[in-house]
């Protein structure tokens, strides 16, 4: 995490955009599933009860074959056609208002004694844990979607919610003596609870959104500022506080670059040698001596000034220390390197400084040198143009010497 921030605070941005996506689907999908999971939930606890309702009230009006004395239930089995017939009517009337699709009873052992729908009367549904679990006093619901469900007056209906609930029926004694299996139409609550998921994510994403756009808008401007930052620390590192010029430290990085440059294309056919300038003011001391430093060093920001303006702009015009200046043409030979070092020799000579207490005119002294196949490193092809300056001072100064 650290490289990325100190490479590139930006990527870190981008990978907090991708991880705020990621995470505000995740919540938003688990937020779907759960409120939706709630709704489900509570449309199944309030058909259950329903169906509780339903199941006494049917118990209460149908007792006597529901709860017959020898407490058996089979009496329903005995029905004859007319009185089933009649049973239905009862049941239908009765529980259509209620929203009920179905209605099945159950022995104790499973067996259906009797339905809305006759033709799976006598059949066993041993085994199934909900209605096992009802035959053991628990009642319990399930939300289910059908393509296609029958209702008690045989109309096939598509596209359904049946909650469907096992609920025990126990006789005035206390006992278990069978089960009603109850379907209910919840099919009007879809919408409900369609509505009731979509508000509640709705005002989610609605949260998110103002949550993450508050903590982007605090993180772009920190990386703003990061990025600020790290531009002036930068410049800092890589440049003189007089002049602006690079430092030594910078050209002899960029230096070293342009030096393995050469050497990498001088083993194929084309050569590119770069040439370095070795500068020192004339008499500089005298400046500081006449006029005091502070004047010293507005002459050696014009002299900087001159020399940037005078380089072409691929050249690398950097302070050497004190009152020396160094710069690298790259891809010129001996010929060019003089001609550059002739001009602004005598361009300074010719021209006028002024600072706040002077106006004042400085020579400059240079040693040019080409980098060769001799040279070993940069500082090779530096050092031959410190010579060359040497000599330049020692046959008295204002002049161009070329390694
Ligand atoms: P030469 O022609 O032999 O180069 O003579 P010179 O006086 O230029 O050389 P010398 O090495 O004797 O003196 C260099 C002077 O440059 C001494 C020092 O005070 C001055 N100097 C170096 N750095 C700075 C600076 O940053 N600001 C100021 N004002 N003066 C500086
Ligand atoms: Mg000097
Ligand atoms: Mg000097």
């Amino acid at each position: 995490m650290n490289d990325l921030v100190d490479q590139n605070p930006q990527k870190l941005i981008r990978l907090l955009q991708v991880v705020a996506i990621i995470s505000t689907c995740l919540i938003l999908g688990a937020s779907i599933l759960g409120t939706h999971w709630l709704y489900r939930g509570y449309v199944e606890k309030v058909s259950r009860e329903d169906a509780i309702r339903i199941s006494e009230l049917i118990i209460a009006v149908e007792d006597r074959f529901l709860l017959p004395a020898d407490n058996l239930m089979q009496s329903t089995l005995l029905l004859d056609d007319a009185a089933l017939t009649e049973l239905d009517q009862r049941m239908n009337q009765f529980l259509s208002p209620h929203g009920v699709l179905k209605v099945k009873v159950f022995s104790l052992n499973g067996i259906v004694l009797y339905s809305t729908d006759h033709s799976i009367i006598g059949q066993s549904n041993h085994g199934n844990p909900d209605l096992m679990q009802a035959l053991s006093g628990n009642a319990s619901s399930k939300l289910q979607t059908k393509e296609s469900f029958q209702d008690m007056s045989s109309e096939t209906r598509f596209d359904v919610d049946v909650v469907e609930t096992y609920v025990p029926i126990i006789n005035p004694a206390g006992q278990i003596v069978g089960c009603f299996e109850i379907y209910q139409d919840t099919t009007p609550f879809r919408d409900e609870v369609i509505k009731g998921v979509v508000m509640s994510v709705g005002v989610l994403a609605l949260v998110l959104a103002v949550v993450f756009s508050i903590a982007y808008g605090f993180l772009r401007t920190a990386v703003r500022r990061l990025l600020q930052a790290q531009e002036r620390l930068h410049y800092l590192a890589i440049r003189d506080s007089l002049t602006g010029l690079f430092n030594r430290r910078e050209i002899a990085l960029q230096g070293a670059k342009e030096f393995d440059r050469y050497r990498r294309q001088s083993v194929g056919a084309e050569y590119a040698p770069f040439s370095v300038m070795m500068i020192d003011i004339d008499n500089f001391k005298a400046i500081n001596d006449t006029y005091g430093h502070v004047a010293g060093d507005q002459v050696l920001r014009l002299v900087a000034q001159y020399l940037s303006e005078e380089m072409r702009s691929y050249s690398l015009v950097g302070r050497y220390g004190g009152e020396e200046f160094i710069v690298v043409l790259p891809g010129g030979g001996t010929d060019d390197a003089n001609a550059v070092a002739e001009r602004i020799c005598e361009g300074i000579a010719e021209r006028s400084l002024k600072c706040d207490v002077c106006e004042t005119q400085v020579t400059i002294s240079v040693g040019t040198s080409v980098v060769n196949d001799e040279d070993k490193t940069f500082e090779d092809t530096v050092h031959r143009a410190d010579r060359a300056l040497y000599l330049a001072k020692a046959q008295g100064r204002n002049q161009v010497v070329v390694s």
